[in-house]
């Protein structure tokens, strides 16, 4: 099948293209999934999209247009596709479900410990040769309590590991998983959680339900100093209100690995460019914040395993006209 792959990358190109040739002819192009880009996609039977590639009606009507009978996300979440318009159109719509939580279980854990010891902090002093410690205090994990709120695969990941670590692990859920009540995570209430927890770290996607989950309000009902992890999707979190806790002094640490506004700046190189997110700006200068460029996925073996199911769902759907993991 032809295939349009849109937003394309280095790294994109190397693993679909192992996974995918020759069975496929897979067209890489650089460009986002947008309503003027949608056009790229002429004479593909199915497009391959990434997850700050919009995939709204106006797209999607364009796609139907150029004959696309399949949109293949090469991610888990799905929160940028019009899943009603697609149904309208008799477009299918795929995701990567699983591909790696240990991936984004192990970066939330990185943000935690470099957060905590400053190690990002640590590293630019040494290589200026000041060796001093003052700023650098931090804290033990062991005998914290941390709050994973979505306890899915990547979330119960994270619960085992910094069960390793000897942490109290506490979890809220719309669903318990029996997988962490049998490795100790108690399941409370969200507000309870919030209030008791050292470190609260999300793991549940966005959606109506989770957009802002962590506002103004729910910063209001947290500890004091408590750190906070988003590897989730940006909109979780209201930026805003976090900027301001971190200010006061409600929040002590934040570290990102997704932001709200973060299509148009994530995963390409800015910095020849003016930074024109006043917001975004003023989370770069606390000290105590740490931000990634969502990298959460990006392993060796996330990647492999993302290419490889990115095709099954299109081979299933080349033979059946049903991909293998449907968002619909
Ligand atoms: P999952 O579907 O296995 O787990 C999500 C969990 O969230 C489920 O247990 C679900 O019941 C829970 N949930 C749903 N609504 C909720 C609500 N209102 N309150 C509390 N919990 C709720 O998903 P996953 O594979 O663990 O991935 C979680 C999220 O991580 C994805 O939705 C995606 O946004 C994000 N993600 C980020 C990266 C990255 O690179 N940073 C990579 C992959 C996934």
């Amino acid at each position: 099948m032809d295939i349009a792959v849109f937003s394309t990358k280095t790294y994109d190109r190397r693993f679909l293209s192992a996974a995918g040739a020759p069975r496929h002819a897979l067209h890489y192009i650089e460009a986002g999934l947008a309503p003027d880009t949608a056009v790229l996609a002429r004479g593909a039977g199915a497009v391959c999209a990434f997850v700050n590639d919009r995939v709204d009606r106006a797209v999607l009507d364009e796609l139907k247009t150029q004959g696309v009978g399949l949109v293949a996300l090469r991610a888990a979440g799905y929160n940028n596709v019009d899943l009603a318009a697609a149904r309208q159109l008799g477009i299918a719509v795929a995701s990567v479900p699983a591909y790696s939580p240990e991936a984004v279980a192990e970066h939330a854990v990185a943000l935690i410990l470099s957060l905590d010891r400053n190690i990002h902090r640590a590293y630019a002093r040494v290589r200026e040769g000041n060796f001093a410690l003052e700023g650098l205090l931090g804290f033990n994990l062991h005998g914290r309590t941390v709050g994973v709120v979505g306890t899915g695969r990547i979330g119960t990941s994270v619960a085992r590991i910094l069960s390793g670590f000897g942490c109290k692990v506490l979890a809220y859920d719309v669903l318990a998983n029996p997988a962490c009540t049998g490795i100790g995570v108690e399941y409370v209430p969200l507000a309870r959680l919030l209030a008791t927890s050292d470190i609260v770290t999300l793991h549940c996607p966005l959606t109506p339900q989770t957009r802002h989950l962590i506002d103004a309000a729910a910063i209001t009902g947290m500890k004091r100093g408590v750190m906070i992890i988003n590897t989730s999707r940006g909109a979780i979190v209201d930026t805003r209100a976090v900027v301001d806790g971190i200010k006061s002094g409600a929040i002590g640490h934040l570290g990102l690995d997704v932001y709200e506004e973060e299509s148009g700046l994530f995963f390409d190189d800015k910095s020849d460019e003016v930074l024109h997110d006043d917001v975004f700006a003023r989370l770069l200068t606390f000290p105590n914040v740490l931000v990634t460029g969502h990298q959460g996925f990006f392993t060796e073996e996330a990647l492999t395993a993302i290419a490889e199911t990115t095709i099954a769902n299109i081979d299933a759907f080349e033979r059946t006209g049903k991909p293998l993991h449907a968002v619909q």
